[in-house]
């Protein structure tokens, strides 16, 4: 049977947007020594901006911005709400053929009879499209039209005002090893763990890759401790299905985001996993 202070408990969690699916979870929480985060939408605020628009010859910025524009407007993707904001005009759907959108890579679309891509280097690769880009600071996403290389487009995402409160409390509480997976750049995730103070960054990440390296990092830790991993929902169901302690943060993440935690954290604050693991605590010291 399971104790009743872990009722109370359950319920303190809720009242703070702390949806914990079971007693067994609040329990497991007590022992949390690794959290792992996803990055946009989770340390980031998955807002992103374009700051720069740069075209190969051919095409106007206009031109590109526009067909980027179309290619992502079936898109749920922070990154294609950033670009189809730049854009700011109408789509018409009806330009818009086989859309598809390939996960950790882009979007494949014909617009206007044309063939376009939209999205990182591995979906240049996976098309044999040759790009040249500069070190770039923010994401960018590389644009090819009828299979030539057009140009890309750059934005940047910003960390979380609560991020880096989230990191410094979660050290205080006794967590001893923070990660972070991503799909973007080398650049960029780097830049962010460094600014937040994170042990350990990996970048350039498919979903099935972030479950590989979860299972690693499960299998490399030398405590007995608990790992716990929090993202958005976009792309990470099934690392929140595979740790330990899956979290969604955002409360407005896919169903199936939902459906794979173990715990729902309603607001977009990564500090709420300090109140959630504070809460486990006190409920232990409670029921035991
Ligand atoms: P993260 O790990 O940062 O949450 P995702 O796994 O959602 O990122 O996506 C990884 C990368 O795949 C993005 O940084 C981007 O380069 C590319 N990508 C994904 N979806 C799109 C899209 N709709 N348009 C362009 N690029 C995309
Ligand atoms: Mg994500």
């Amino acid at each position: 049977s399971i104790p009743l202070g872990f009722f109370g408990g359950i319920g303190g969690a809720a009242k703070s947007g702390i949806l914990v699916k079971g007693s067994n979870f609040l329990e497991a929480l007590n022992n949390v020594d690794t959290i792992v985060f996803d990055k946009t939408g989770t340390l980031t605020k998955g807002v992103f901006k374009v700051t720069k628009i740069h075209t190969l010859g051919r095409e106007s910025e206009e031109n590109l911005l526009e067909y980027a524009a179309f290619a992502e407007s079936y898109s749920s993707h922070p990154i294609a709400t950033s670009i189809l904001k730049a854009y700011g005009k109408e789509i018409n759907k009806s330009e818009i053929e086989n859309y598809d959108e390939i996960s950790g890579h882009g979007i494949k679309v014909s617009v206007k009879g044309k063939r376009i891509l939209a999205g990182n280097k591995k979906l240049m690769n996976k098309e044999n499209i040759t790009y040249n880009v500069m070190d770039e600071t923010g994401t960018v996403v590389h644009i090819a039209i009828d299979g030539n290389y057009a140009g890309y487009i750059v934005i940047s995402d910003e960390i979380k005002d609560d991020a880096e409160k989230a990191v410094r409390e979660l050290r205080g509480i006794g967590v001893k090893k923070l990660v972070m997976l991503t799909g973007d750049s080398k650049l960029v995730g780097e830049t962010i763990s460094r600014q937040l103070g994170l042990d350990e960054v990996h970048a350039e990440l498919l979903p099935d890759q972030k479950v590989e390296k979860l299972e690693l990092l499960e299998k490399q830790k030398q405590t007995k401790g608990k790992l716990l991993f929090v993202g958005d929902g976009i792309n990470d169901a099934p690392v929140l299905a595979r740790a330990d302690l899956g979290v969604a943060m955002g409360g407005l993440g896919s169903d199936a985001a939902i459906e794979a935690a173990d715990i729902v954290i309603m607001t977009d604050e990564p500090s709420k996993l300090v109140n959630a693991i504070k809460i486990a605590k006190r409920t232990r010291s409670i029921v035991w």
